[in-house]
């Protein structure tokens, strides 16, 4: 009997096997999505294969599909291999890692149009490569010409020029009849990039984020299946599109967290690459200013192949990093000190261009009541209300609750308050007052409210329209503004002292690549950061650029206190509405580790259950339990973890080798 074999996004990891109904007996099934009954419900999988010679167990009568969704095939066998693979490693079914990779929300459009291929002009620099340029290029060029696996980090400064080096091996996978992804870690970065690569490669290129509807995806899909797309340029998520003949996974600033996904499954683009560049016996490059210490550390073990872009574009100097105390000096007129006000004002004397850097949106992180000194609490989050004046309100920004303001003190009634600490629309007002005539340009959560506005501010700082580009961590990554000259760092502690064993690192690169976005042509650059603790190591090395001292502290805090790269790590989170419940839940699971462990040898070690960095978040409390070992023992430990039955209302999450502890 002939049978389609279908995987679904359900936690079974098996196939589930349907016959095929007399309609579509004359269709293709094979690697399409198709719509069946599963249970009482109506589910979409994926045909993964067709068995002609079924046998068909007694009583168990097998469902009809519904619908085939696809008329052409959206899947290829690497896609398939690499579900089984993203199933293995980060515990989940083959039919939800094919979710992850190929969205059920797919939409196929009435008519698939062919990408218009017009002549265009192709661009080409007017500049020569440099030494560094050019070894690096030599290097990556030689492997995908001659189909060899290899791994490259490009360890280069900001403004080295990587850029470049990421156009020219893109160049020879083309050339070589090989198709290329470039992952970027932000989508305000897409507009200055797809204009980039547009220019240099025409018609060849698409963009792929979460912005992209879902017709237009279907679309993508398709031009890339037939050749008419053969470079993509986008976020996490485009690590998984099909192309067959992938030459090229390029992964721009690699030390972001957000190539991480967080939630099932929680899959490292950075692992995918690797697996996809094996796979077709091609080139990964990771490329950035900071590598993240466990890509570095890849390097010295040989598992990477480093390439060093050591200096600037003709040997420019670094811009000069200068910490601002605010231990002897407070604040009172406004968020600036007054070094840093002057060099703003100077800046815009010469009519050159400002970035201020503060990693809060809203007016202020917190307001308290003048009476009775009672903080305001988001009522389902363990977090205060953020204070927002533009438009006026109240913000939780862990779950969105909105409160109206002003509003009456819970405690005493009263309706008058006092702000604590600022954020982005503080710095604004600030600034608007300070420099009446500068047009500011603010970027934030709150004003990125369509995909326009990436394109807006890269024009229009890029045009010279405004002079202040200020912001959250997206002014932060990856733009190449010639005309900046100085970077504000508002308040560099933000990071610093979370407890997590990513903090230092974190501030380190931020710093680092905020400080990098001035003085990257003709002008000189100068960076002002406002600290309490400027002795503190990760901002004292980021000051020098001294990425290798600030590896070797790292990686000996690493070693000492066993994190990665010297072991892995899974966060098991356990929620429920009822902190008690959650409790319970978390130290029986954390009993039956112990008890799993005791019957191994494995050397795993156990931490907590403690609260979560934030214990509330949208009415659920939240406990944490860490393991710490070898991945393959880790996640054998996990899978018996996932088969126990969970009371009522209660959720676990597991991530491997998560982002962050917090
Ligand atoms: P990075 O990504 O390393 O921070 P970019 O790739 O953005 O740096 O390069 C910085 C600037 O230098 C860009 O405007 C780029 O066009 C320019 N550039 C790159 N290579 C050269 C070169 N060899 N000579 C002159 N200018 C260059
Ligand atoms: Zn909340």
């Amino acid at each position: 009997m002939k049978v389609i074999e279908v995987v679904l996004p359900v936690p079974l990891n098996k196939s589930f096997y349907y016959t095929i109904p007399e309609t579509l007996q004359k269709q293709e099934i094979k690697y399409r999505r198709v719509n069946v009954d599963f249970g009482n419900r109506n589910l979409t999988g994926y045909a993964i294969s067709v068995i002609e010679n079924y046998q068909q167990q007694e009583n168990i009568k097998l469902k009809d599909i519904n619908t085939i969704i696809d008329e052409v095939e959206i899947l290829t066998d690497e896609i398939v291999a690499l579900s089984k693979w993203l199933s293995e490693t980060y515990l989940c079914s083959i039919g939800e890692a094919l979710a992850t990779i190929v969205p059920i929300s797919l939409q196929v459009p009435k008519r698939i149009s062919k990408v218009k291929h017009s002549k265009n002009e192709i661009f080409n620099p007017n500049f020569d490569m440099t030494v560094y340029q050019k070894n690096a290029v030599e290097q990556i060029e030689h492997s995908i010409k001659n189909n060899i696996n290899d791994n490259f980090l490009i360890h280069g400064v900001t403004g080295s020029g990587k850029t470049e080096v990421y156009l020219k091996s893109i160049q020879t996978a083309i050339d070589n009849n090989k198709s290329a992804i470039f992952l970027l870690p932000e989508i305000s970065l897409t507009p200055q990039f797809i204009s980039i690569l547009k220019k240099r490669f025409g018609n060849i290129v698409a963009l792929w984020h979460s912005g992209v509807t879902t017709i237009q995806k279907y679309k993508i899909f398709n031009a890339i299946q037939n050749g008419e797309i053969k470079i993509v340029v986008g976020a996490r998520s485009a690590i998984f599109l099909p192309f067959t003949n992938l030459g090229l996974i390029i992964i721009d600033e690699e030390h972001e967290n957000t190539y991480k996904q967080n939630n099932k499954p929680s899959y490292d683009a950075k692992e995918i690459a690797l697996w996809r560049a094996n796979y077709n016996n091609s080139v990964a490059v990771f490329g950035s200013a900071t590598p993240s210490i466990e890509t570095y550390y890849n390097t010295l073990t040989k598992k990477y192949k480093l390439l060093e872009m050591p200096y600037r574009i003709d040997k420019k100097d670094m811009p000069s990093i200068k910490m601002i105390s605010l231990k002897e000096i407070k604040l009172t007129v406004s968020v600036f000190s007054k070094p840093m006000f002057l060099a703003i004002k100077r800046a815009l004397a010469r009519r050159e261009q400002v970035i201020i850097f503060l990693n809060r949106r809203g007016f202020s992180p917190s307001i308290i009541c003048k009476e009775c000194d009672t903080v305001v609490q988001c009522p389902n989050c363990s977090v205060a209300m953020v204070y927002h004046k533009y438009p006026e309100h109240l913000e939780c920004h862990y779950c969105g609750k909105q409160f109206n303001f002003p509003l009456k003190c819970p405690t005493c009634g009263n309706k008058e308050y006092k702000v604590l600490g600022v954020a982005t629309q503080r710095v604004e007002e600030d600034l608007k007052k300070l420099f009446p005539h500068t047009k500011i340009f603010r970027l934030d959560r709150d004003t990125a409210t369509s995909k326009k506005v990436y394109t807006d501010v890269y024009e229009g700082i890029k045009s010279e329209e405004y002079s202040i580009l200020l912001g959250t961590q997206m002014v932060t990554k990856g733009f190449d503004f010639p005309r900046v000259s100085l970077v504000c760092v508002v308040d560099a502690d933000t990071s610093l002292y979370l407890p997590d064993f990513r903090s230092s690192e974190r501030t380190f690169q931020l710093i680092t690549q905020v400080a990098g976005r001035c003085g990257r042509a003709d002008i000189k650059g100068k960076v002002l950061v406002q600290t309490k603790y400027p002795q503190n190591y990760a901002l004292a090395f980021a000051q020098q650029y001294n990425y290798k001292s600030f590896y070797e502290q790292e990686i000996e805090y690493r070693k000492d206190l066993s994190y990665p790269p010297f072991c892995n790590i899974a966060k098991i989170t356990i929620r429920n509405k009822d902190n008690n419940k959650t409790l319970e839940f978390a130290e029986k699971v954390y009993k039956f580790l112990e008890e799993q462990l005791d019957s191994t040898n494995y050397k795993i070690s156990l931490l907590g259950p403690a609260q979560s960095y934030i214990l509330k978040l949208n009415g659920t409390f939240r406990w944490q339990i860490i393991l710490k070992g070898q991945r393959k023992e880790i996640k054998e430990i996990l899978e018996k973890v996932t088969t126990l039955k969970l009371p009522y209302e209660t959720f676990i999450n597991i991530e491997l080798d998560p982002s962050d502890l917090l």
